[in-house]
């Protein structure tokens, strides 16, 4: 397994201003049990508000989305959106596959997320699955990278679940970071030296 030293800086500036956050339903860090039996009450979710450019992009149908994990070897393919709603049961899945694999632990991802990465992916004319090399990160596991490094902000849109560092089979790490952010969809990190990007839906920015 490649091991990637450098991980991204992450959004010191956009965590500490709490309006600008996805407004998705937020759950407990810790809470993911009781989480799960609150979504399996109804299988779709409302929509959040979706960017234009979303719509524009991916239209009215289903939205698919195919991950694998690096650090586990993990996969997942589903339609996650129809008919205008999340699909509770396949966010939850997601959760756990953009788990922080070194303690564990999952948290409600923000769909919009999700949206961010099938908008973009449809913009290359892609039908590979993106490679997540860090979804979630727990506190612990950031403020460790933190320590490690000092390109690593101790505020991170990982920490909320709204941020996804990943590769995607066939496509340069520029050539995604170009049209990401021109989407302007969301924060856009390019990690070229480490052939990953940083993708976020919170406020559009690039570095
Ligand atoms: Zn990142």
């Amino acid at each position: 397994m490649r091991v990637f030293a450098a991980c991204c800086p992450a959004c010191r500036e956009v965590a500490a201003r709490p309006a600008t956050r996805c407004d998705a339903p937020r759950l407990p860090r810790r809470g993911m049990l009781a989480g799960a039996l609150a979504l399996a009450a109804a299988p779709f979710a409302p929509a959040a508000a979706t960017p234009a450019a979303v719509a524009e992009v991916l239209g009215s149908g289903p939205r698919r989305i195919a991950i694998r994990r690096v650090q586990t070897g993990e996969s997942l393919s589903g339609i996650y959106w129809r008919d205008g709603r999340y699909d509770r049961e396949l966010l939850r899945q997601l959760d756990w596959l953009m788990r922080d694999p070194s303690l564990g632990e999952a948290t409600p991802m923000d769909p919009r997320l999700f949206d961010v990465m099938a908008t973009v992916q449809k913009v290359l004319g892609s039908e590979e699955a993106w490679h997540v090399i860090s979804g979630y990160r727990a506190p612990e596991t950031n403020a460790l990278r933190a320590r490690q490094s000092r390109r690593v902000s101790r505020v991170s849109l990982h920490m909320s679940g709204m941020a996804a560092d990943v590769m995607l089979p066939g496509q340069s790490s520029l050539g995604i970071a170009r049209i990401a952010a021109e989407l302007q969809l969301g924060g856009v990190g390019l990690y070229r030296r480490d052939g990953f990007i940083h993708l976020d839906c919170g406020p559009a920015r690039r570095w």
